[in-house]
């Protein structure tokens, strides 16, 4: 284990402290010492002082004595200090380091100048004599005791003794304080590392945590605050684990929801970077880029509407529509609704696209078909209402022409028939292949009927009328009225739009797996561009001729409509003045 940082400073912290608490002790305890040995040494000076006074005071002739320099010098080698005796004129009578030599006159020392007036003199300085520093004590000598002063008694001692002294007690205190300092800090480290090894663990749980792993083993049974803790980390993750489920399981109910949506949806945050899109607004908004969250919708979204909206949004902390094309080649036509998020504390805007391209060409075709309708309906309406009032403004007396107007009456009648019993069989058709039966059905045998129904109808118009099938059945995957309606149509058509002296033919056949149905005239032909249109509603080449021919425009229609809803295929060749083939592939058995 890392030593935490904490420790490691709080270990520094303590030894600092006992560092300067050592500082402190030891200059406390060697300032007193020195007091102490100072004062000692002084007081022993003092006493061997008075007891050299007390022997000068016996020797006869006191201070001139001659054997005073003996026993100066003497008592010099008998103990560790100096002795000196000096008259009152401040000559050196003896002296224990340098005998009886002249070392000048000791009047001006300090020590000296000082027991003139105290009757004891101390002084701590530097000898010039023996060059090293040392303490002195000087006293006034007197021969008796009510005689004057005649000299002096000095004791000396190198201060450097008690310097040493005091430097090793320092030397000592400081030995003693640096292994307490030692012990104590491994012993504060061991303990400290003991009371604070759990804390590992619960730095590494909650880096796990963070890193999204839950569920880390912590020492709950601890009966101390490390055991408080852990109880409440294990708590802690609990408490996370089940919100993390809940906003996982909110976040999975979300996306489910936003990728199956058929509206697309966007939201942006306040700087105009998408926050949310999902699949139906990358696929109406062609997004180029695979993921787009965080991106600039400005970057991603080039359709100014939708800009200009989302602005508006914003700005009127409301909602804005907007209606647009997709610029790719379907073209679709998108509704955008956008609305401010005042909840979001960014200005979010929230986007909800709709595709309404189906909806919008089938308003269009309604508006179409509605209109057409009505158009077509009005002609043999208006036929209708025009003789009628003929008649009755006097017609109906003239016998050559009544019988004429009765007579268009009843065929604009009979066209109006025509032109409603289509329109009912394409609101059949449309409503999708469910309302028809479909079976196996013997295409060979409706053929065979069909032609047999409209044999009159070609011979009228002096039109061959050819049948090329087989005599086995045919099967095919269809409902029977229906394949006989698209037959009837084609056939009929065809008998239409071919002159007199024409040929039509009815052919059938089995092509893998299509049954396929082929009427061709050698008629007027369809020319290339109202190919592809003759099969809409109402959509009729020459309106005239059709009209005249009693066709509603419808009768194409009916059969696309019918194959597509027997899940077959039209396909249709044709040349102008030669005729046209139209081909009905349906499902074979
Ligand atoms: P209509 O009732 O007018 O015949 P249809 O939907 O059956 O309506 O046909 C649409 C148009 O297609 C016709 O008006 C006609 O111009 C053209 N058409 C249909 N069949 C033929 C054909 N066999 N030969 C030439 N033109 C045809």
């Amino acid at each position: 284990m890392n030593t935490p940082r904490v420790l490691t400073r709080f270990l520094i912290g303590y030894l600092l402290l006992h560092l300067v608490a050592a500082t402190v002790f030891v200059s406390i305890s060697s300032r007193s010492t020195r007091y102490q040995m100072v004062k000692n040494t002084q007081d022993k000076m003092k006493s061997l002082a008075l007891m050299l006074q007390a022997h000068v005071q016996e020797l006869p002739a006191g201070l001139k004595n001659d054997s005073l320099v003996h026993h100066v010098l003497k008592l010099g080698q008998q103990t560790d200090f100096r002795y000196t005796v000096i008259d009152a004129d401040g000559n050196v009578l003896a002296d224990s380091e340098k005998g009886d030599q002249n070392i000048g006159s000791h009047l001006d020392r300090p020590e000296i100048i000082q027991s003139k007036t105290n009757q004891i003199g101390f002084s701590n300085r530097f000898s010039h004599t023996l060059q090293k520093p040392m303490m002195y004590l000087a006293i006034p000598h007197h021969n008796a005791d009510n005689e004057p002063a005649s000299g002096f008694i000095r004791v000396a001692v190198p201060s450097g003794m008690i310097n040493k002294s005091i430097h090793g007690l320092q030397r000592n205190l400081w030995t003693y304080a640096l292994l307490l300092g030692a012990l104590t800090t491994g012993l504060l480290t061991l303990l400290a590392f003991s009371a604070l090894r759990p804390l590992k663990g619960f730095a590494d749980a909650a880096r796990n945590i963070g890193h999204g792993t839950l569920q880390q083993a912590l020492p709950t049974n601890q009966r101390n605050e490390w055991g408080e803790l852990a109880d409440a980390f294990a708590q802690m993750q609990q408490e996370i684990a089940s919100r993390e489920g809940q906003l996982r399981e909110t976040n999975a109910r979300s996306d489910a929801m936003l990728s199956t949506m058929i509206e697309g949806v966007l939201a942006t945050d306040g700087q105009g970077r998408i926050s949310i899109a999902n699949r139906a607004a990358e696929r109406m908004l062609s997004f180029s880029t695979p993921d787009v969250v965080d991106r600039d919708l400005l970057d991603i979204v080039r359709y100014p509407e939708l800009h200009t909206a989302i602005e508006s949004a914003r700005a009127n902390k409301a909602t804005a529509k907007a209606e647009f094309e997709t610029l790719d080649p379907d073209r679709r036509r998108i509704k955008a609704r956008a609305t401010y998020l005042s909840s979001e504390p960014e200005q979010g805007v929230a986007i909800v696209l709709r595709d309404v391209t189906d909806l919008h060409a089938l308003e269009n075709m309604r508006r179409d078909f509605v209109a057409n309708v009505s158009h077509e309906l009005k002609t043999p309406l208006a036929s209708i209402k025009a003789y009628a009032e003929t008649l009755r403004l006097g017609a109906i007396d003239d016998k050559e022409k009544n019988i004429q107007f009765v007579t268009q009456i009843e065929t604009q009648a009979e066209l109006l028939n025509l032109q409603i019993q289509d329109l009912l069989e394409i609101a059949r058709v449309e409503s999708g292949s469910s309302a028809f039966n479909i079976a196996n059905i013997d295409i060979n045998q409706l053929c065979r009927q069909s032609v047999n129904d409209l044999r009159a109808q070609a011979t009228q118009r002096n039109v061959e009328l050819l049948l090329d099938v087989d005599d086995k059945p045919l099967i095919a995957k269809a409902e029977g009225n229906g394949v006989t309606t698209i037959i009837n149509n084609l056939i009929s058509n065809a008998i239409h739009y071919t002159p007199a002296d024409g040929r039509v033919e009815l052919r059938t056949r089995h092509n893998g797996e299509w049954v396929e149905i082929e009427v061709t005239d050698t008629g007027i032909g369809i020319s290339p561009e109202h190919q592809a249109r003759v099969f809409e509603r109402f959509y009729r080449v020459d309106k005239a001729r059709s009209r005249d021919e009693g066709g509603t425009g419808l009768g194409l229609a009916i059969v696309k409509h019918l194959t597509q809803a027997f899940n077959g295929q039209v396909e249709l060749e044709s040349q102008i003045g030669k005729g046209s083939t139209f081909r009905i592939l349906l499902p074979a058995k």
